[in-house]
């Protein structure tokens, strides 16, 4: 673990036991305690995540955690932006009362036997590009569960599938957690913001804008009522089709809880979409309906 000094009330902890008996002091005084998991590389939408568990909870905890068990043999885990000191100003900044920064070994001290097998929501969409990837979320997730023991965590709509996941393992097992979203936070020009942005060459991000440029032109249609799910992703894939740099994953119109394909659009289904650009892969989702 990196050791940063701080003069403020944030602990910085690294180790699992360290991180308990520090919790366990302010459960014993009652105090309602928020998690709010990331990756680091922090940005606005994961300080938002903060600014939402302080609205529930006394005590907000950050984890920072490149969690190695989500990240399939070919994909970014060795380049993942890591920017720990950057990272501790900005959550101190915004309240963070307790930075968990555990190491791979802390977290997986021993040769891994359990794992969270999730159920076919998993396979689809992320899951089926990514497979394997949301046991590896939902491993963790359920261990943070475990060793925070927050009433609330909190997640981004931006990542749909996997708090949706979250929430079906929180029913499913019992975790005695609220789990709160936060919409996606956007930069100005409508790019939603993702430690993986940075990735981008600045031509990259201007071709990446087509995301939400198809994203809400579906939107738009549906507004004006055109509601078969098919007629609504043609929308959408059209503009994506006018960038060729942009090589997509999938795009789709599907219900919010299930995440399957629907035939006739809702208020309240979403639309996703995945696309590489360049090297760096990009998701991003819209709540149909949504002004
Ligand atoms: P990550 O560090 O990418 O694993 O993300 C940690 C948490 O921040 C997840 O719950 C994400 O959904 C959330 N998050 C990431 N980007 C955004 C964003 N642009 N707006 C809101 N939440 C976000």
């Amino acid at each position: 673990m990196t050791r940063i000094a701080f003069s403020t009330r944030m602990q910085v902890i690294g180790s699992i036991s360290q991180l308990r008996t520090a919790l366990d002091e302010r459960r014993r005084r009652g105090v309602p305690i928020a998690l709010v998991p990331t990756m680091g590389a922090l940005h606005e939408g994961h300080l938002q995540l903060v600014d939402q568990a302080l609205r529930h909870a006394a005590v907000s905890v950050m984890s920072i955690f490149v969690n190695p068990l989500q990240f399939g043999p070919r994909e970014d885990f060795g380049r993942y932006p890591r920017n720990v000191e950057r990272d501790a100003e900005l959550a101190k900044g915004r309240g963070v009362e307790i930075l968990f920064l555990p190491s791979a070994e802390e977290m997986y001290a021993r040769e891994r036997v359990i794992t969270i097998t999730p159920g076919p929501l998993a396979h689809r969409w992320e899951g089926a590009v990514r497979p394997g990837h949301f046991t590896g979320v939902l491993t963790v997730v359920a261990k943070l569960f475990n060793i925070v023991q927050p009433q609330v965590a909190v997640f981004g709509q931006k990542d749909i599938q996997q708090v949706t996941l979250v929430k079906e393992m929180v029913r499913d097992l019992d975790f005695p957690v609220n789990v709160v979203v936060v919409p996606t936070v956007r930069e100005a020009d409508g790019l939603a913001l993702s430690s993986r942005n940075a990735y981008l060459m600045p031509e990259e991000r201007q071709q990446a804008l087509v995301l939400v440029r198809a994203l809400r032109a579906l939107n738009s249609a549906f507004r004006r009522g055109v509601n078969t799910g098919r007629a609504l992703e043609s929308v959408g894939l059209q503009i994506i089709a006018s960038v060729p740099a942009v090589r997509l994953d999938y795009l789709a119109v599907v219900d919010g809880r299930r995440m399957e394909s629907v035939e006739r659009a809702a208020p309240g289904d979403l639309a996703i979409v995945a696309a590489r650009v360049g090297g760096t892969r990009l998701i991003d989702n819209i709540v149909l309906g949504s002004v």
